[in-house]
């Protein structure tokens, strides 16, 4: 039987919708409209056409967003000092430094300049830490997105077993520690697999809920699924599509067409986990403003 579908553009839409209402009040009883700076440094293709989503999407909500471009050579002790200034800033509450950086610069030091309070992102280790203990702080958005799209589906990790894919600081490390968490929406079995997994289609296969963030287009086929799994997709994997204007297309790490056959549920690539991470830097953004107007 076909599986359902996970539809994370209807699930944004929702979250975007409520942080709508919370901006209104923002402006109406705070005089305060929530700011996001987006840097980007070089022309790095992928990252442009990030960044301008994230910008558009800020438009659309009523979030000012103020972008910087910087050229690829620039110095590390530029953008360190545009972070700071941007860190003094009264008008910005969210700062996000577009990754991957030039070689030159070293991304950690520029992470930990941005100061947690305005870390959007998430990706501070003061932030992560906040992760790892459980603590309140700015999650990281593709992992906060993974969580919520799951919450808002109706899928309880609780008791399950969820088998994350991936380790990266920016996706697999932080939703392993947020799924093990003794909190609602929380409370899984967790297992990480990596590149150095030993026979990963018999852990997949044991999956309640496989979550893979590879990097490796379709890799993951029906035969390492079972039919009651549930299968978030975070890869986002460019092939060729000659057919197409643009000659390619966008695929995640889970074979879509077959996989959707065999389990119960599933997020597609495009429309599945991209739009929550988008959703959850704006709600990021606005929680920020909201604590800043408390002060
Ligand atoms: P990284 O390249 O940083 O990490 C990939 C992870 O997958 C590593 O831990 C690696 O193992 C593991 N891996 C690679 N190949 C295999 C394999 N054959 N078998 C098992 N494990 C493997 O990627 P990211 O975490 O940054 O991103 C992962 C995917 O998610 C990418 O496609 C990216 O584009 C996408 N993404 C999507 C987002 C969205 O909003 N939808 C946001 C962020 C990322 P090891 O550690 O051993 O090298």
């Amino acid at each position: 039987m076909a599986a359902e579908i996970i539809d994370g553009r209807k699930i944004a839409e929702r979250i975007r919708a409520e942080l709508m209402e919370d901006i209104t009040r923002l402006q109406r009883d705070k005089q305060l409209t929530p700011g996001l700076a987006v840097v980007l440094v070089g022309e790095d293709p992928a990252s442009q056409s990030y960044v301008r989503m994230k910008n558009k999407a800020c438009q659309t909500l009523g979030i000012s967003s103020e972008q910087y471009t910087l050229p690829a050579d620039i110095a590390e002790k530029e953008l360190l000092e545009l972070v700071e200034r941007l860190n003094r800033d009264e008008k910005i509450h969210g700062i996000l430094v577009q990754l991957p950086l030039p070689r030159q610069i070293d991304e950690q030091k520029v992470i930990q300049t941005i100061v947690p309070e305005k870390d959007v992102d998430g990706f501070h280790p003061v932030n992560m830490g906040n992760v790892l203990i459980g603590r309140d702080g700015f999650r990281p958005c593709t992992p906060f997105g993974v969580q919520k799209m799951l919450h808002l589906s109706g899928i309880d990790p609780a008791g399950k077993h969820v088998v994350v894919l991936g380790r990266s600081n920016i996706v697999g490390k932080p939703l392993a520690a947020m799924l093990m968490q003794k909190h609602e929406g929380a409370n899984a079995t967790v297992t990480v697999c990596h590149s150095r997994t030993a026979d990963l289609a018999a852990v997949t296969r044991r999956a309640d809920i496989l979550i893979a963030a590879i990097g490796r287009a379709e890799m993951i086929t029906a035969d390492m699924v079972s039919e009651d799994a549930v299968v978030i997709d975070v890869g986002v994997n460019r092939v060729d599509d000659p057919g197409s204007k643009r000659g390619y297309k966008l695929v995640g790490d889970v074979k879509f067409d077959e996989v959707s056959q065999k389990c119960a549920a599933i997020s597609p690539v495009p429309g599945g986990v991209g739009p929550m991470t988008i959703t959850m830097l704006l709600y990021n953004t606005v929680r920020s403003a909201e604590a800043f107007a408390a002060l």
